[in-house]
């Protein structure tokens, strides 16, 4: 039995629908979806699409993902930004244009502790009115520690919904934990986060049913969380330290189908494409559905302007262990390669060029009673 014939009768007329529009189409009926889905993105978010990037503050991390360039078994240079350093990185990126900033870490208490956290998240809100935290998994007090630093939004992707898988590819760790890491949204919400994206990472499990378990999580947040907005994402792999290989290849058939019954079933959510897709594909896909898109991104800590050079290492056992000679010219460790090489503001010119519109700001903390930036 197919998965889409699986879907339980009892499943909502949204998740249903979604399930039919994931079966395998034909090309005039995939095109008959690309314009729905592009003319449901227009009426609803009209040209507006939102500029973020990425600031990695450290590539420390205690977990074995199996997927990621950052597992503890990858001897790769690795880093942990002072907060002066992730300053400087935020006003490299505000300099550009963005007013939208995610702070991205691994997982180590040792040196990603939440009260550097917290200094983190309060020097960047200082700096841009939008900051967005993708961390490891918090209690929900933590969070709102978080939120009353200055965080606005929490980012955080299942990677697989497949139980079985998840505990084959997370080998060791705190994250091998499933069930803490699905309860994340909710304790995010429950702690004052007002924008909230989930995920999965495509190519880890076969897509159709991923991307439905990804489907019936969204739905049921929507009702749990109802005051918050929600984006998803659909990250597909791309390489990285520990050369890890899909074992489930998405091709960008199925990635523009899979966007487009997103868009269809779920008109009010936000969908979010970063810079692991290529400039072609991006250019031809946003005008789809996709409302979010990082620009010019590094996924190394100090990949903008160089900062935490003097502080590179290897790290063994948790402990810090100096530079093997053969790689002292070498700067901090990339999560995965992106594949978009372009600046934030050739983005912005091909976006216009599709007649869209690069929104750099869409939010400020004086709407809620905060000061103006
Ligand atoms: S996916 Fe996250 S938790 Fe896993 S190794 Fe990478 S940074 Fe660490």
């Amino acid at each position: 039995m197919t998965f889409w014939n699986s879907v339980s009768p009892a499943a909502s007329p949204a998740i249903r629908r979604f399930a039919s529009l994931l079966e395998p189409v034909e090309d005039g009926g995939l095109e008959r979806m690309a314009w729905e889905a592009s003319r449901v993105t227009r009426r609803h978010f009209g040209k507006a699409v939102r500029m973020f990037a990425p600031v990695y503050l450290s590539n420390e991390c205690i977990n074995s993902c199996t997927y990621c360039g950052f597992s503890r078994e990858n001897a790769i240079v690795r880093v942990t930004l002072e907060v002066a350093q992730v300053v400087a990185e935020a006003r490299h990126l505000k300099a550009q244009g963005f007013r939208s900033l995610l702070l991205v870490a691994g997982e180590h208490p040792k040196f990603v502790s939440h009260g550097y956290l917290e200094k983190c998240i309060a020097a960047v809100a200082a700096e841009v009115p939008s900051v967005a935290l993708e961390v490891a998994p918090l209690e929900t007090d933590d969070y709102r520690r978080m939120v009353g630093a200055g965080a606005e939004a929490l980012v955080v992707y299942q990677e697989t919904y497949d139980p079985e898988h998840y505990a084959q590819i997370h080998r060791a760790g705190p994250k091998k934990d499933y069930a803490w890491r699905l309860g994340c949204p909710e304790r995010g919400y429950d702690a004052g986060f007002r924008r909230i994206g989930i995920g999965a990472l495509f190519g880890l499990c076969p897509w159709r049913s991923e991307a439905l378990a990804l489907a019936r999580h969204l739905e049921y947040l929507l009702k749990r969380c109802w005051k918050a907005q929600f984006t998803v994402a659909l990250p597909r792999l791309r390489p990285c330290a520990g050369e890890f290989e899909p074992l489930h290849p998405m091709g960008d058939r199925d990635f523009t189908q899979l966007q487009c019954a997103f868009r269809l079933c779920f008109p009010q959510v936000g969908i979010v494409m970063s810079t692991r897709e290529p400039a072609r594909l991006r250019d031809a896909l946003v005008p789809l559905g996709v409302t979010m898109m990082s620009a010019g991104s590094h996924t190394e800590p100090g990949g903008y302007t160089g900062q935490g050079k003097e502080a590179l290492h290897h790290t063994v056992g948790g402990r810090q262990v100096a530079l093997a000679e053969d790689r002292q010219g070498d700067g901090a460790t990339e999560q995965f390669a992106i594949a978009d090489e372009r600046s934030p503001a050739e983005v912005a010119a091909a976006l216009q060029r599709g007649g869209l519109e690069a929104v750099w700001k869409d939010w400020d903390p004086a709407i809620m009673g905060g000061g103006l930036l």
